[in-house]
């Protein structure tokens, strides 16, 4: 199992690396991309990758959040991070009108310039949308030939915009939303027409901790030893067999990603 969303350089981690990453192999959850969020958050991954080569692979990417910041100096040095073979994608990045914490318009810029230097770096990319649907097809409608290579990493909407990105090409990364009995009911609705081969999955760890674990982890930490859970409740959704869907899943995650 892959998970392609794990944020391993967030605080709560903090000196508790490697015990995540111990429970995850034990869980079967052999590979895992961590999202750079941020240049210096990125850079962080990166190093963090380093240390465990061939079990670790780092994004590296300006969340909308931060779109304000983004300027020459950071498509600088996020360029100096893609000719690193341990990163494997542009992102996470995008556009979240949810709470606006970058302006609209610095979003727009920051995402563009991202887009181009996927483009130019030849790799895939991880991408962030919120309360934006509309508006973010509409950019990725100008670059075609990278929705081919584009996830939605934590989708959570409904069946027509599922129907959206999948019309347009995208592949799609479920987490443990869709464990979440109050908000994931659209969620769940939407993956009864989910193809196998477009789908990938993530925890986005420590956040989104799935929420009908049994028994309940004391911490309300999410990790990546939770990944197999987060599956197996999806595979249910879509009717598929265990071992099929995290076989089918693992090969588009390599394919995906090169790995
Ligand atoms: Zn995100």
């Amino acid at each position: 199992m892959i998970d392609i969303g794990l944020n391993l350089t967030e605080q709560q981690f903090e000196g508790k690396e490697r015990d995540v990453l111990t429970r995850a192999l034990d869980a079967g959850v052999r590979q895992m991309i961590l999202t750079g969020g941020s240049v210096e958050g990125s850079e962080r991954a990166l190093a963090m990758a380093k240390k465990h080569a061939d079990v670790l692979y780092a994004t590296a990417g300006v969340h909308p959040h931060d779109a304000k910041t983004f300027d020459d100096n950071t498509a600088k040095r996020l360029r100096a991070l893609y000719a690193d073979p341990q990163v494997i994608a542009v992102g996470e990045c995008g556009l979240d009108f949810d709470r606006n914490y970058s302006d609209p318009q610095d979003q727009y810029r920051a995402f563009e310039t991202q887009l181009a230097l996927a483009e130019d770096n030849e790799l895939p990319i991880f991408l962030h949308e919120r309360a934006a649907h509309t508006e973010f097809i509409d950019v990725m409608k100008r670059h075609p030939k990278l929705i081919d290579r584009a996830v939605v990493h934590c989708f959570t909407g409904d069946k027509e915009q599922l129907t959206a990105y999948l019309d347009l090409g995208f592949h799609i990364g479920v987490t443990g939303w869709v464990c979440d009995p109050k908000r994931g009911n659209e969620l769940r609705e939407a993956l009864q027409y989910m193809p196998l081969e477009r789908l990938m999955i993530e925890t986005d760890a420590p956040y989104l901790i799935p929420k009908n674990l049994k028994p309940k982890p004391k911490s309300r930490t999410n990790e990546p030893m939770f990944l197999p859970h987060i599956g197996r409740e999806i595979a249910a959704i879509m009717n598929v067999d265990e071992a099929v869907f995290f076989e089918a899943v693992e090969t588009n995650t390599k394919r995906f990603f090169k790995l």
